[in-house]
């Protein structure tokens, strides 16, 4: 049978050579499956509106029906746009747009009746709403007809073009009876009927046109619950191939190395969370499979530890172990930790980053090479083709989130069998997110600090009440402890950025006067040396006061420091702020995090600002963070491992992603094959889709 859904979308009638153009550029759509993938992001129920004195607060997206009166265009040049008021029996509102204004003022018509649907904002008092989905009111009737219209996103060219949303939904009714029959079932009978008994194809129609809300809803639970599901089977099927073909050095024994440390060297207890992750990272490195192991942990956890007792398993098996960071001073940080924690024993620990010298690199990698160095600390140089182990056995890659799938596949290159890895994160990853993206890899989590650590205390405070900061700052500098002031980034085009940092610095400056204080600074526009500089000056308690940017987001560890003044706090982001805060509380009886900012906030700013306030819980911060941002956003770089969804939404739907885990899980478990004749819808998707995966593996 020839695939219907592959067909081209120039052959549905009603679109042809010229709109399939603009379907393709603008909406992705390419083929009839496209099409049919691209749902309604909202249905509307066209009976009812609501009223403008209702509109009393920006939460809730409304409805309205009126009259339509001064439509202008005001302002000049950037500041140009459109605006009309929308008036109806209990009072008037402001409309205003932006964008699309030559196409929207010709269509728009003083007197006229429409409907509008948006969320308000409040501006000077009053309620406007920005760019609202518009539609003449004769026009609008004639579709009240069904009551739940779907509404589809389209752009502004195609909308110019007669595909607005009605358009697109004319071409989808055009399209269904020509699928009829190609959209299989892809579930079990009995999953099918835990999710409401709806079949797939009945599903998908009733998704873009539904007879009413209660079909709906079963429509788009088991839509859903189908997208999540696969990706879940295939992360799963994954892990499972990979644990079949890729063999692992098998680290029999724990030896010398290890037990010397445990017994002689360790300074302190392991906190329980520290005991039950090294024996899970023991029990993986010992079992004949590869490794690839998250370890998530909040920052102060303890994470560098299990990282060393990690790799001196490694070591006491005859293998070299190797240790990437993000940044530089990280990998110092690093390199200076471990080698004060292994002083004493026969261990051979050397750092390689950009800034070591051609001499010295030299020799090292000779070293490497012949294995007389055991552990490797380093930066992103570490992936240079040059460096080669005489035998590498473990690589432990932290704050993963700066490093892709790529980077990982590098390193496991490096060595004839793939060496185990350890991935460890300090921005916990939403529990969502970290099952879409490392469904693959086994997840440990530390999720208790070392004993002694005080609650810090967080406050927000205005411009206004600087000196009383200030004040603050003094008193603490006066018991003997430190603080850092942290200014957001220092980018080479930002000029004004690097202006505030210096002011800042001045200012302190005056307040802190020599001899008494000592102020220091660094920001990236500084040479590495200074930076270093500065930085080993405020370690030694020379300078009382650190004014800086994000450089000191992480890895930096001043016991003494008791204070973090964030300026301009509204202008980073949660997990940013999560991670500056966790740079005190390390070592003083009282910690304190002032989050500064100027009077006026937007509404995240002010989320993440009394999150940050509230809770000292980093899982629960990124919960937070997920919400305001989105999954893409979080993941920064590594947003292209992140599956298309096309219905399901891992925020809003985070029950169900967890219901299509455990399905999925249990499904394989009962059935690795997938040879049940019950399964066999299952099984037959899935192939498909791994069919595609593997084309795009080898390519890429
Ligand atoms: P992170 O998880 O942020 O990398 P670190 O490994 O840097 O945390 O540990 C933070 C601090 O806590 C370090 O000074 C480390 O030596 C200390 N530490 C780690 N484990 C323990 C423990 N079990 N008891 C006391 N202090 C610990
Ligand atoms: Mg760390």
């Amino acid at each position: 049978m020839p695939d219907v859904l592959a067909t081209e979308i120039e052959f549905l009638k009603g679109v042809g050579p010229q709109r399939g153009e603009l379907l393709r550029k603008e909406l992705g759509i390419g083929t009839f499956g496209d099409l049919l993938l691209h749902y309604p992001f909202r249905y509307v129920d066209r009976t009812r509106f609501n009223a403008v004195k209702d509109v009393v607060d920006e939460e809730n997206a409304v409805q309205l029906r009126g009259t339509l009166k001064q439509v202008r265009m005001v302002g000049e040049k950037q500041a140009r746009r459109l605006t009309a008021k929308l008036v109806d029996a209990t009072g008037s509102i402001e409309l205003v747009w932006f964008r699309g204004l030559r196409w929207l003022q010709p269509i728009l018509k003083e007197g006229g009746e429409y409907v509008v649907y948006g969320k308000p904002t409040l501006y000077r008092d009053h309620f406007n709403i920005a760019h609202p989905e518009i539609e003449a009111a004769a026009t609008w009737d004639e579709g009240a007809a069904t009551p739940l219209q779907p509404v589809y996103s389209t752009t502004e060219k195609a909308s110019a073009k007669g595909l607005n949303s009605r358009g697109i939904g004319k071409l989808v009714r055009a399209l269904l009876p020509q699928v009829h029959g190609a959209l299989p079932e892809t579930l079990s009978k009995a999953i099918v009927q835990q999710l409401g008994g709806m079949g797939r194809e009945e599903a998908v129609m009733e998704a873009h046109f539904p007879q009413d809300q209660q079909r709906l809803d079963r429509a788009l639970k088991r839509l859903k619950f189908e997208e999540l599901f696969f990706i879940q089977l295939q992360l799963l099927k994954q892990k499972q191939l990979l644990e079949q073909d890729v063999k692992g050095n098998v680290f029999t024994h724990v030896g010398e190395h290890f037990n010397t440390f445990y017994s002689n060297h360790l300074p302190f207890e392991l906190t329980g969370a520290q005991k039950r992750v090294v024996k899970e990272i023991r029990k993986d490195m010992g079992s004949g499979k590869q490794m690839n192991r998250l370890l998530q942990g909040d920052v102060g956890s303890g994470k560098t530890l299990v990282a060393l007792l990690s790799m001196l398993i490694a070591l006491d098996n005859g293998f070299q172990a190797a240790m990437l960071a993000p940044t530089e001073i990280l990998a110092q940080q690093h390199f200076k930790s471990i080698s004060r924690f292994l002083e004493g024993l026969p261990v051979v620990v050397r750092l390689l980053t950009g800034s070591t010298k051609a001499a010295e690199r030299k020799s090292l990698l000779k070293a490497l090479h012949v294995g007389e160095v055991h552990i490797l600390v380093g930066t992103h140089a570490l992936l240079e083709d040059r460096v080669v182990f005489q035998n590498l056995g473990l690589v432990v890659i932290d704050e993963q989130h700066r490093f892709g799938v790529a980077q990982r596949a590098k390193m496991q290159a490096k060595a004839a069998v793939p060496p185990h890895v350890l991935v460890m994160t300090a921005t916990p990853i939403p529990r969502t997110l970290a099952m879409t993206l490392y469904g693959d890899l086994d997840v440990s989590v530390i999720d208790e600090l070392p004993p002694g650590r005080k609650p810090i205390r967080t406050v927000h405070r205005t411009d206004s009440s600087r000196n009383a900061v200030f004040d603050f700052l003094a008193s603490e500098i006066d018991k003997g402890r430190q603080v850092y002031v942290v200014y957001p980034l220092v980018e080479e085009s930002e000029k004004s950025d690097l202006k505030d940092v210096m002011d800042g610095f001045e200012s302190l400056s005056r307040r802190f006067p020599l001899p008494r204080y000592a102020v220091g600074i660094v920001h990236g526009r500084m040479a590495p040396d200074v930076k270093d500089y500065e930085m080993a000056r405020f370690a030694k308690g020379e300078t009382n006061v650190l004014v800086a940017t994000t450089v000191i987001e992480v890895g930096v560890d001043v016991p003494n420091a008791s204070v973090m003044v964030v300026e301009n706090a509204e202008r980073f982001g949660l997990s940013q702020l999560h991670q500056l805060r966790g740079r005190v509380g390390r070592g003083a009886e009282h910690s304190y995090c002032i989050l500064m900012t100027g009077g006026k906030l937007g509404n995240d700013g002010r989320t993440r600002i009394s999150t940050m306030v509230r809770t000292q819980d980093g899982f629960e911060i990124s919960e937070v963070d997920l919400r305001l941002r989105g999954p893409g956003d979080i993941m920064g770089t590594q947003q292209s491992g992140l599956p298309q969804l096309h219905l399901a939404d891992l925020v809003q739907d985070a029950d169900l992603l967890q219901q299509a885990r455990s399905m999925a899980r249990l499904t394989l478990d009962a059935d690795p094959e997938l040879k049940d004749p019950d399964n066999a819808p299952i099984g037959a998707a899935l192939r498909e889709q791994m069919k595609e995966k593997a084309v795009w593996g080898r390519i890429g």
